[in-house]
């Protein structure tokens, strides 16, 4: 499956720390994030991840366009709900896109938390069905 990470500044540490503590899961999977955070998470890992730009430069319009080219299964966006964001309209637009989709998008840790789980035990093959279908 691939995977997108994605944190504003302020969620940056817990989203590394998330990464620390299920990097099993997540190291079977392909990995994408904006960035920074990509970086950060590398740093922090034996993790590869492919970085796209950072946030506020389009790399939540790049991991938009992979969504709409069904190229990406799951995103993990944790969002800063107490800052204004420069790049608020791509933050919606991609939230968007995964609505227009059906991909499943944590915007918090307890989310991202259930999605990994599910991710393991096999609940989103459904996914390689749509995939398939698709191409
Ligand atoms: P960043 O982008 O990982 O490059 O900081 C995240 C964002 O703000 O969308």
């Amino acid at each position: 499956m691939n995977l997108a990470l994605i944190a504003h500044d302020k969620k940056k540490e817990t989203l590394v720390n998330f990464a620390i503590a299920y990097e099993n899961i997540l190291k079977k999977h392909n990995l994408f994030a904006t960035g920074t955070t990509g970086k950060r998470i590398m740093e922090a890992t034996s993790l590869e991840i492919h970085c796209f730009k950072s946030g506020p430069l389009g790399g939540d319009q790049q991991i938009g366009s992979a969504i709409a080219n069904n190229h990406m299964d799951m995103v993990i966006f944790l969002r800063d709900p107490m800052t204004a964001q420069p790049h608020e309209p791509d933050i919606q637009a991609l939230i968007r896109l995964c609505d227009v989709y059906m991909i499943p998008v944590a915007t918090n840790i307890a989310t991202g938390e259930i999605l990994l789980k599910a991710l393991e035990r096999g609940d989103l093959e459904w996914r390689n069905f749509v995939k398939e279908n698709n191409e």
